[in-house]
């Protein structure tokens, strides 16, 4: 049977990898959120849809019997350098009889003769509205399915001459208007996919960084080092000494303008009084202006000396940290942006999804994937790793953390008739957690593998089915096998055992 030790180091190089990366969570949360998410745009907090046929159909049969509407669709400028007569005369080839010039209903054939009208122009520099009527409608009282199918025939021949763009135009000038393009508030969104999420792929990860979170900057925890003191105490530490102390003069002199509490430690600033320090406003300059100063006169070595002094790997002003492009953090599952959701520690993050809402047609999609899902974030759980975030980085954790990480994983992938080989994975376990290790190593064994654990941790010495002691002593002073066998047996059996 194939042997798996599952090691305490992280054996990827991938600087990007996380926690949520290397429990493959992650990577059913990307397709979670590509199946399922809803875009929402950042301007009006509106739902981005691509309409279908079958919406503006919906639209159509809520309106009161004996409505009277028009199907339009504006003039397409796809073929920009065509000429303005040459369309037109396309058209009127195509079986179309009539257009709104400027809103005016007209034949094709008198707009041709209208003196005014710029033919010779191609469709790129028309400045004229021109729009394509492909139907008008009058909604009977009881509308039968044929009825319908003409409607739905005609907007979608409004959507296919209007390159996505359909208008519903009431007889009062009320005009309700749908694209199926994938836009709203004047933005056009990306379409979700799981490589939209990725962090790890250039289409995904945010473009300053590159998906890294950090980005070399002035590093706030070296300009303000200790956050115990008040901006008057000299919080900013750049701005001291007989030059450089003039900004916080300058500060100083004018912060009643704006009410800002300079005798109030920096830490228990809000956001935006701190955001403040960092900009300024029209009293003061702020400490990007000062730093901006530095680099200007860059020729001074002092200046060089300064900037080194306060440089440092930041967080990304572009994603924030998120390492995602901004268009992904507007897709939204249960209200949350997948970069909500990686900032949750796992048990808080199990808690989301067990209570999610979600509709049928979404619960449909996702059901298989928050099988995954949870199950792992429950297995993180069971090995006492409930309090670690999605978003942690592999090479910040612990030995003990990484192998129990890799444990999951491979709880998760189900494996059966495997040797597993696991060196003391109770290290920097909490003593109270190892009962759960315990039922994890046992749900792994039910599976049908059998599991080889290196341990000094007398509890799960106690639980196993077959004990091997080496011994007697450590080192040179051991390597013979001192006991084989039950671990009821061992008192019984071996004296220098233990
Ligand atoms: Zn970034």
């Amino acid at each position: 049977c194939p042997a798996i030790a599952i090691e305490q180091k992280v054996s990827t190089s991938n600087a990007r990898s996380t926690v949520g990366t290397l429990t493959e969570i992650y990577d059913y949360l990307r397709l979670l959120y590509a199946r399922i998410g809803r875009t929402i745009s950042p301007v009006s907090g509106r739902e981005v849809k691509r309409h279908q046929v079958s919406d503006v159909v919906d639209y159509l049969k809520g309106l009161a019997p004996g409505t009277r509407v028009q199907v339009v669709a504006p003039l397409p400028r796809k073929y920009a350098d065509r000429t303005v007569e040459v369309e037109l005369k396309l058209l009127l080839q195509k079986g179309y009889t009539r257009v709104f010039i400027g809103g005016e209903l007209m034949h094709i054939e008198d707009a041709l003769d209208r003196p005014d009208l710029p033919k010779g122009k191609t469709l790129a520099e028309l400045d004229w509205q021109i729009e394509l009527l492909v139907d008008r409608l009058a909604l009977p009282e009881e509308a039968d399915d044929s009825f319908w199918v003409r409607v739905a025939d005609s907007v979608n021949t409004a959507f296919y001459e209007g390159e996505g763009n359909c208008v519903i135009w009431h007889a009062d000038g009320h005009r309700e208007a749908f694209n199926n393009r994938f836009e709203l508030d004047g933005i056009e969104f990306l379409e979700p996919n799981p490589q939209l999420f990725n962090f790890n792929n250039p289409y995904g990860a945010c473009p300053k960084c590159q998906g890294f979170s950090k980005v070399m900057g002035i590093d706030e925890d070296k300009v303000v080092p200790d956050k115990t003191l008040s901006v008057y105490e000299g919080a900013i530490a750049c701005w001291k000494g007989d030059k450089y102390g003039r900004w916080l003069d300058a500060f100083l002199a004018v912060a009643h303008h704006f009410d800002f509490p300079v005798h109030t430690p920096y830490e228990e600033l809000t956001e935006a009084q701190r955001e403040l320090l960092w900009t300024g406003n029209e009293y003061f300059r702020g400490i990007n202006d000062f730093f901006k100063e530095l680099e200007e006169k860059l020729y001074k070595i002092q200046n060089r000396v300064m900037l080194a002094r306060y440089r440092g790997r930041t967080n990304c002003p572009e994603c924030k940290g998120k390492r995602l492009r901004k268009e992904a953090t507007w897709v939204k599952v249960g209200g949350k942006a997948i970069t909500e959701l990686v900032d949750l520690p796992a048990d808080e993050l199990l808690a989301f999804f067990e209570n999610i809402e979600l509709n049928e047609h979404d619960r449909t999609i996702a059901r298989r994937l928050l099988v995954e899902i949870t199950q792992r974030l429950r297995f993180m759980c069971d090995v006492g790793l409930e309090y670690l975030t999605l978003g942690r980085l592999s090479n910040t954790l612990s030995g003990g953390e990484t192998q129990r990480l890799n444990l999951t994983r491979t709880l998760g992938s189900n494996l059966t008739s495997s040797l597993y080989i696991l060196d003391e994975p109770s290290v920097g376990l909490h003593p109270r957690d190892t009962n759960r290790l315990v039922g994890v190593l046992k749900a792994l064994r039910d599976l049908g593998n059998t599991v080889v654990v290196v341990e000094h941790e007398e509890d799960i010495i106690r639980s196993a089915d077959y004990l091997i002691d080496i011994g007697p002593a450590a080192g040179v002073h051991g390597g013979e096998v001192v006991f084989a066998g039950p671990f009821d047996e061992i008192f019984a059996k071996a004296n220098d055992s233990l």
